[in-house]
């Protein structure tokens, strides 16, 4: 193993965890194939095996969560038509307007608190179908909600904001990336959560564990179409199945853990705010604390890294803190330690 990460308490994010032994010795072990012939029996079980966790009739394994969301927008619209999407989507904040490029479509930006659009906000920034209008076609969702310090939504609450979406024909996408913390955050299954989208994603290589992957999920014929634009990207992998291995690994042995990477994200929020600091949790919080300062969020992280405490900044005077399989009780103390040295910055 690295020194760096030996050396380091890695709260950044849940991306940086690095495959176990019984991982390892899964990726070891794959019978592999041709995938872009579809002759990865590993592959083949992995999207098998995703599409029946999520609910869906068939899924498609890609190489990251930007590629599956990407993939999943090309295959919902065609250019000009418009994706009614929270300002602080993934979608529309982190990948670097690549929708733009491939799908060419157009966004409707809207807000509402913990990531969420209010329905009657939706259904008034719907405009009639006529010659003026983009065609109203996609609404994107995410659960958990990143920029909303990794809140899990109910079923519940997506409802009546997905009624809306149905009302007015649009489809409708679900960036699952932690979709299984928001499923065993909130004591429900996976696909209760995905059931009343046209297709979902999720990554494999966040909080589950593996090193590389995502699925994109839907109807046969869209994943159909998703395979196609998986091509156009470039995106069609030979010998894959020594990485779906972990990623078959991941959904059967890392998902119920994920409530210990809760627990410890709630002990690490508990601790820092004993301590004073101001931490903004979500109605149903998961495996993100998110710390507002008083000063500046880049200089304090710099700080953090001389007491061996990695953090990432979410915004000027913002931290975000992410717990993960590789976060020990022992690195959590150290952590809160660190944060009790630094008060006065
Ligand atoms: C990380 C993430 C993605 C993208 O995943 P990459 O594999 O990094 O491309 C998409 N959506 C959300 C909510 C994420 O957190």
């Amino acid at each position: 193993m690295s020194s760096f990460y030996q050396d380091y308490v890695d709260l950044r994010s849940d991306t940086v965890t690095r495959p176990t032994s019984a991982m390892r010795e899964a990726m070891y072990r794959a019978e592999v194939g041709d995938d872009v012939y579809g002759e990865d029996p590993t592959v083949n079980q992995l999207e098998e095996y995703a599409a029946h966790i999520l609910g869906k009739k068939a899924s498609l394994f890609v190489p990251s969560g930007t590629m599956a969301n990407q993939i999943a927008v090309l295959s919902h619209t065609q250019r000009g038509d418009e994706i009614f999407i929270h300002r602080d989507n993934h979608i529309f904040y982190y990948e670097g307007g690549a929708a733009a490029m491939w799908s060419q479509a157009t966004f409707n930006q809207l807000q509402g608190p913990e990531g969420l659009i209010p329905a009657d906000e939706l259904e008034s920034r719907i405009r009639p179908r006529n010659i003026h209008h983009p065609r109203p076609r996609l609404l994107a969702l995410e659960n958990t909600h990143n920029r909303a310090g990794g809140a899990a939504l109910s079923r519940d609450r997506l409802l009546p904001l997905i009624q809306v979406a149905r009302n007015h024909d649009l489809r409708v996408h679900l960036d699952g990336a932690r979709i299984a913390n928001a499923a065993v955050a909130l004591k429900v299954s996976i696909r209760e959560l995905a059931q009343d989208t046209d297709s979902v994603s999720l990554c494999l290589s966040k909080g589950l564990g593996a090193p590389v992957g995502s699925l994109v999920a839907g109807t046969r014929e869209y994943i159909e179409q998703a395979r196609v634009y998986r091509k156009w990207l470039g995106g069609g992998m030979r010998q894959a199945g020594i990485i779906a291995a972990a990623g078959i690994y991941a959904l059967r042995h890392h998902v119920e853990r994920l409530a210990d990477d809760h627990s410890r994200a709630k002990k690490l929020a508990e601790g820092l705010q004993s301590l004073g600091y101001h931490v903004d949790m979500p109605t149903i919080p998961t495996n993100m604390v998110m710390v507002d300062l008083e000063g500046d969020a880049d200089k304090f992280i710099a700080a953090l890294k001389t007491k061996n405490v990695l953090a990432g900044a979410m915004g000027l005077k913002r931290l975000r803190l992410v717990t993960h399989l590789d976060v020990s009780d022992e690195g959590l103390e150290h952590t809160i330690d660190a944060f009790s040295q630094l008060l006065s910055l």
